[in-house]
Formats: C-alpha cells, sequence, structure tokens
C-alpha cells in the first residue's frame, strides 16, 4: 500500500493503471475509520482493479469551527486498517495541498441545500460538492463509494455526477450498526459514556417510526410521539425528523406505492451530532 500526499504523486501512479485499462475505485472519508468505513473499502477491492481510500477532513463542509477541530484524527491507526484491508492508494493531501487559494465557486443544490442537513449546516454541501468534485478530477475514478448513512449526500453527489457529466458509477452501501443499533460513525468516539448510553435512542426512534407507519399510522402522529421521547431527555436535542421521498429528499406526509421512502433524523447529544435515516419500503 502506497501513501501519496500530493496531487500529481496520485495522479502519476494511476495513470500507469488506466493505461493498463484497469478500473479505479475511490473510498473517500475524513478518516477516524471504523467498520463502516471498511464496508465501502471492502465493496471497491472486491469489484474494482485499485481501490484509493483519500483521508482529508475538508474544511469547507464544516459550519462550525468547533466540530472541525475536534474531529477526531487518527492517521496511523487508518493506515494499518487499510493496509490489512488490501487497500492500494491512499491519498492523505493537507490543505494547502486541496486548497491552495480559497474556493471561490459555489455549488447551489437547489432544494437539497434548503432541508434537513441543508437547513441546519447552511453551507455543507457547497463544501462536499467542492472537495469531491476535486477528488472525482484528480482521481478519475471508476467507480465511487457512498454510505448510505449520509443518505442526502449521496442524493448531492448524484446530482453533481449528473449536472457535471462525471464519467463513473456511483455505488451506495448500506450503513453498518454497532450491536444496539447505533450507526457507526467517527463522531461516536466523541460521545461520553453517558451519551453513550443514551444514542440507541436515534435508530430505536427510526425503528420505531418505521413499524408505526406500516402498520398505517399517521405520519403527523408518528413525529409527534417521536418529538416527544425526545424531550424528556434534557441531554437531547432533536434537530429533525423527517419522513422523505428517499431520491429527491422531498419531505413528505404519507407514503405511497410508486415512490421509495426513508425518516431521516439529526440530533445533538451532550453537544455531539449524530445523524442516521432507514429505508421505509
Ligand atoms: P466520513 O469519513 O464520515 O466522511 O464517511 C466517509 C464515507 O463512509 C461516507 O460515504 C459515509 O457515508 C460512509 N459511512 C460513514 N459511516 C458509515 C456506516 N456506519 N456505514 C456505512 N457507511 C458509512
Amino acid at each position: 500500500m502506497k501513501v501519496i500526499p500530493t496531487k500529481e504523486g496520485i495522479k502519476q501512479v494511476l495513470a500507469r493503471h488506466r493505461a493498463l485499462g484497469q478500473t479505479i475505485g475511490l473510498v473517500p472519508t475524513m478518516g477516524a475509520l471504523h467498520d463502516g468505513h471498511l464496508a465501502l473499502v471492502k465493496q471497491s477491492i472486491s469489484a474494482s482493479d485499485v481501490t484509493v481510500v483519500s483521508i482529508f477532513v475538508n474544511p469547507t463542509q464544516f459550519n462550525d469551527t468547533q466540530d472541525l477541530e475536534r474531529y477526531p484524527r487518527t492517521l496511523d491507526k487508518d493506515l494499518a486498517l487499510l493496509e490489512a484491508a488490501g487497500v492500494d492508494y491512499v491519498f492523505v493531501p493537507d490543505v494547502m495541498e486541496m486548497y491552495p487559494e480559497q474556493a471561490v465557486l459555489k455549488f447551489d443544490f437547489g432544494r437539497l441545500e434548503t432541508t434537513l442537513e441543508g437547513e441546519f449546516r447552511p453551507g455543507h454541501f457547497n463544501g462536499v460538492g467542492i472537495v469531491v468534485s476535486k477528488l472525482f478530477h484528480i482521481i478519475q475514478p471508476t467507480q465511487v463509494y457512498f454510505g448510505q448513512k449520509d443518505l442526502q449526500q449521496v442524493a448531492v453527489i448524484r446530482r453533481l455526477i449528473r449536472d457535471l457529466s462525471f464519467d463513473l458509477e456511483m455505488v451506495v452501501v448500506p450503513t453498518l450498526r454497532e450491536e444496539d443499533g447505533l450507526a457507526m460513525s467517527s463522531r461516536n468516539t466523541l460521545l461520553s459514556k453517558e451519551a453513550r448510553a443514551l444514542a440507541p435512542i436515534v435508530y430505536e426512534s427510526l425503528s420505531r417510526a418505521k413499524d408505526e407507519l406500516l402498520k398505517g399510522a399517521k405520519w403527523f402522529d408518528v413525529k409527534k410521539q417521536i418529538e416527544a421521547l425526545y424531550r424528556e431527555q434534557p441531554k437531547l436535542r432533536l434537530e429533525y425528523f423527517e419522513l422523505v421521498q428517499s431520491d429527491s429528499m422531498e419531505i413528505a406526509q404519507t407514503l405511497n406505492d410508486h415512490d421509495s421512502f426513508a425518516i431521516c433524523t439529526a440530533c445533538g447529544i451532550d453537544g455531539i451530532r449524530l445523524i442516521d435515516n432507514l429505508f421505509v419500503a
């Protein structure tokens, strides 16, 4: 496994693979890797000839400087995990390498910018759009791997790929969870013991809402019930709990037979922000 910090370095090695007609799988990450990331890596290794993992904590997608500063960074451990998994290249640029000057280009993903994550993290998807576009241009992957855990990000990137005609295939990998249902996340390591004990409520509330909906309950009533559940715990701050049409991410009030739906949620537990989602049918 080669660890490469520069754009020129990674372009050079990948040009050789491309000349041989090999396919290149890219798994973009911000590091602090866990089994969820490794599920993406495994899919890439099994489907693509060459696997590149990028590790870059992208400052332009953080709307909160404190969140950026305390984001976990565990590079040595990450590299050991990737080497054991059989990754070929790890691209580890620093901020100057990715942003020699501040990007002035702004993406506007329309409705995706103003709902759910877009609403609670202004500018977040613009930063995601910029860094992902840069990575696509630098790596020129054949396949890219993203997690369902960040469902709205998947919708944003699908749009980016279509609107900018990136010639690649996006593979979406189901969410890996801890035994108690908590979605694996780099931010979980920041949870205090007490906060970790409360965290399963995120998946439990999604599962309960899904069950109620499928039993025929009205979304309005289901949502009210879940909001009340969160209000019982002063350490929890529910940001949103919404039923959405899962391709457009448009907020919905009822299910129908032809669309696919998901329930999406974000909450703060003792100041740490967690997101999760569950497909309904
Ligand atoms: P991050 O490092 O948080 O930016 O995540 C990098 C990629 O891993 C994104 O495509 C995430 O959606 C994906 N990912 C994060 N957590 C999980 C998980 N628990 N299961 C599956 N994929 C995940």
